[in-house]
């Protein structure tokens, strides 16, 4: 069976870097191209070389995986639908309007691509037992930790958190009791009507807790990504299955 081949754009990144080297020491994918067009950056991987631009149109790939951010990425997403290669965008912070711009280009060439909020299992895991959790209990809150040179607030994950909660719930939540914000923010930023709270600190990694409250009990789902190697399970899941799909999805749940 052919290797996939696999370009990676934000390649000498903390997530491109990881990715090449997870790419690298599978059996079954290729690196076909690094791009990254940061200045003074070098190779993460030995062999691999770095190329600035990702080319117009994308050829000799069937698969293309995107760290930079929300606007390079949608940009480079629909240059890789356009050319027939799948996309697969980890950076965060897309808006709709870029997402819909994403899968048009998927729907018009007939190929495939997924967004990923969050590649590591147990972060997919806690947003579908959040899901299940609004059922019973709507009233939620989520916090979210992250390191401090992460530049969009709220993370992708906890906008995707607060997305299914909205959808799952069976009954309102409680109106807010606040009447008087002493300081702007305190409540957080309020997401398909749950309310958000972002952490950026240096020594964090990416960590999230969903906590629901209830009559006399208090529910909190929490997971932590220690290591970027957390994310690397689901990237190659990412890889391997994106072709299978025949539209644009949202999230890793939808190949697993
Ligand atoms: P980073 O700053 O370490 O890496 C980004 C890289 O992209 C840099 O090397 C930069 O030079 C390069 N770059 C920027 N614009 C470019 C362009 N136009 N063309 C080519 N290269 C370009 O950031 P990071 O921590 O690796 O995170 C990257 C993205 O991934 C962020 O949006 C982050 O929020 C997201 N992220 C997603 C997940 C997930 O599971 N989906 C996990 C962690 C981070």
């Amino acid at each position: 069976m052919s290797r996939i081949r696999v370009v990676v754009v934000g390649a000498a990144g903390r997530m491109g870097s990881e990715t090449l080297r997870t790419i690298t020491d599978a059996d079954d994918m290729e690196v076909a191209l690094a791009v990254d067009r940061g200045q003074n950056v070098r190779s993460p991987v030995e062999g691999v070389s770095l190329i600035e631009f990702l080319p117009d149109p994308v050829e000799g790939c069937d698969v293309l995986v995107e760290f930079t951010h929300a606007e390079s990425a949608t940009e480079h997403a629909v240059r890789a639908a356009n050319s027939g290669v799948c996309p697969i965008i980890g950076a965060s912070g897309l808006s709709n309007l870029q997402q819909e711009e994403v899968a048009d280009a998927c729907r018009l060439n007939g190929v495939g691509g997924v967004l990923v909020p969050n590649f590591a299992i147990g972060a997919v895991l806690m947003m579908r037992f959040a899901q299940e959790a609004a059922r019973w209990l709507p009233d939620a809150e989520v916090i979210e930790m992250h390191h401090d040179r992460k530049i969009d607030a709220p993370s992708g994950t906890a906008v995707r958190t607060a997305e299914l909660i909205s959808e799952a719930r069976r009954t309102a939540k409680r109106p807010d009791p606040t009447t008087t914000i002493k300081h702007e923010g305190a409540r957080g930023a309020s997401v398909s009507d749950v309310n958000v709270h972002s952490v950026r600190l240096p020594g964090l990694v990416a960590h999230q807790q969903v906590v629901f409250g209830g009559e006399g009990e208090v529910l909190t789902i929490k997971h932590d990504s220690i290591s970027r190697t957390s994310f690397m399970q689901g990237v190659k899941l990412a890889i391997r299955k994106v072709r299978d799909l025949d539209t644009f999805a949202i999230g890793l749940d939808k190949l697993m």
